[in-house]
């Protein structure tokens, strides 16, 4: 029990609400953050973890980035997560997910959730038949749909701050892309740097999506020594930890710029990849495309995709704005991110005491 809150404690999570239905076989976790900006927005997302302890850490953890994310990018929202542990078969999705939106109901509002890795627009739409909050449903229903492609536009918008930053031209023409990881985020990636004339390498822990990527003219490549490859930019579009103490000295990038969450194992991966002189688009900065897409459809009049399109297209500024920092400073783009998320938090939670 100690251990529990201190690890809620560490970074100043508000609530955390473990989830059971038996007739379902639902166990999940939703994690709240903070909610100084307002409700907490995020996806679920349902996977195989090898251990309870390893599903709570990323609950926190995502949870935690997704303050940051929404802060940075503006939004009136604060940083929410759930996870659901284990990945049932087809026919037991929709008690799955309606038993989930019981839970998530049951918080009146302090949890908005959407889509992640391992879930769908079908899924959020299953979990809207018991719950009142749930977002990135699909067009026809008055949502913004799924919020992956707008996620991989972001991506690739801050692809080009980050190209201009290290003096490259903003053009993907003939440039090396290596991405981890071709689902929702990562296919939709991979068509528009093909579209802009990119070489692209992807790797996947699934065959399948290997051939659709194939199809789209990637290259695909092994996944264990992905961090090794040769290129331009690396970007993480698979579960977060690719940068980390093992894997930074052997990277040959000169920039990481991914859709993928957490893709620093600790805060300290930011400082070796700055020594390192690698250039880190920080996660949260770059793959808010997603989240700005699921909170236009609780914006005035509904969802609008012009606008939200408009604002995913601040992610370049709003990089280069931190490099730009960076470079003056000389402190990692990492921190900076960090430091620019927190003071709006900081500032409005000071301002409403
Ligand atoms: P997804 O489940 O659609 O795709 C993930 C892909 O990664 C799958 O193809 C899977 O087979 C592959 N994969 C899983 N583990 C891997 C590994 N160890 N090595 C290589 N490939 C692996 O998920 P998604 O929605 O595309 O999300 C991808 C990442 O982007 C996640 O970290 C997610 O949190 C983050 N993200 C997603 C969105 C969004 O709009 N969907 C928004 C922001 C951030």
């Amino acid at each position: 029990m100690t251990e529990l809150f201190s690890s809620i404690d560490r970074e100043g999570h508000e609530q955390v609400v473990f989830c059971r239905d038996r007739s379902s076989g639902l166990r999940a976790i939703v994690a709240i953050h903070d909610t100084t900006l307002g409700p907490s927005l995020g996806g679920i997302r349902m996977r195989e973890y090898a251990s309870e302890s390893e599903a709570l850490t990323d609950v926190l953890r995502l949870s935690q980035a997704m303050s940051l994310k929404a802060s940075l990018a503006g939004l009136e929202f604060g940083g929410g997560k759930a996870v659901i542990l284990g990945t049932p078969s087809r026919a037991d999705r929709r008690a799955l997910f309606r038993a989930m939106g019981r839970f998530i109901d049951s918080l009146g509002g302090r949890y908005v959730p959407t889509e992640d890795m391992g879930t769908y627009t079908a899924d959020i739409e299953r979990l809207r038949e018991t719950c009142r909050y749930g977002v990135g449903v699909a067009e026809a229903r008055g949502g913004g749909g799924d919020p992956s492609p707008m996620t991989a536009w972001g991506v690739f918008c801050g692809m080009r701050a980050a190209m201009e930053a290290i003096g490259l031209d903003k053009g993907l023409t003939g440039k090396r892309v290596v991405v981890q990881g071709v689902g929702k985020v990562g296919m939709a990636l991979v068509r528009l740097l093909i579209d802009a004339g990119a070489e692209v390498a992807v790797s996947d822990v699934e065959e399948r999506r290997l051939e659709e990527a194939r199809t789209l003219g990637a290259r695909s490549i092994g996944n264990a020594d992905i961090h090794r490859e040769p290129c331009t930019i690396l970007s993480p579009c698979a579960a977060g930890g690719l940068l980390n103490e093992r894997t930074i000295p052997e990277l040959r990038c000169r920039i990481v710029a991914g859709g993928a969450n957490n893709q620093l194992a600790t805060e300290d991966d930011g400082d070796r990849l700055h020594a390192r002189g690698v250039l880190y688009a920080p996660d949260f900065a770059i793959n808010a495309g997603g989240v700005i897409n699921v909170a236009d459809e609780l914006g005035p009049g509904g969802y609008d995709r012009e606008r939200a399109k408009a604002l995913t297209e601040r992610i370049e500024p709003t990089l280069r704005r931190i490099f730009a920092e960076s470079s003056k400073s000389g402190s990692p783009p990492s921190r900076i991110a960090l430091r620019l998320a927190r003071e709006r938090i900081e500032s409005r939670a000071r301002a409403s005491e």
